[in-house]
């Protein structure tokens, strides 16, 4: 499935990290909602991924959690702390 995706979106070869599991897209971040249309049981393999909260992208190797940057991460493990 995720080749045929790549395909689509012009990837030649697909690259996936042998180590980390992830999928090197670094052409094209995905949201949330593309990754889950694109892989719906493995949404959180992409590695460019698009923040759900700032829509900014990111690279999940460099921090944040699922579709969160390490910004609005932070902002949310803030807001838990408040309660
Ligand atoms: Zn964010």
């Amino acid at each position: 499935m995720f080749q045929q995706w790549a395909a689509d979106n012009g990837y030649a070869v697909l690259e996936i990290n042998e180590e980390s599991h992830l999928i090197d897209n670094s052409k094209f971040c995905v949201t949330i909602k593309d990754a889950k249309k694109i892989s719906p049981t493995y949404p959180l393999r992409f590695r460019f991924r698009n923040c759900e909260i700032c829509y900014q992208d990111f690279d999940i190797t460099l921090g944040g959690f699922g579709y969160r940057c390490m910004t609005c991460r932070k902002f949310a493990e803030d807001v838990k702390q408040n309660k």
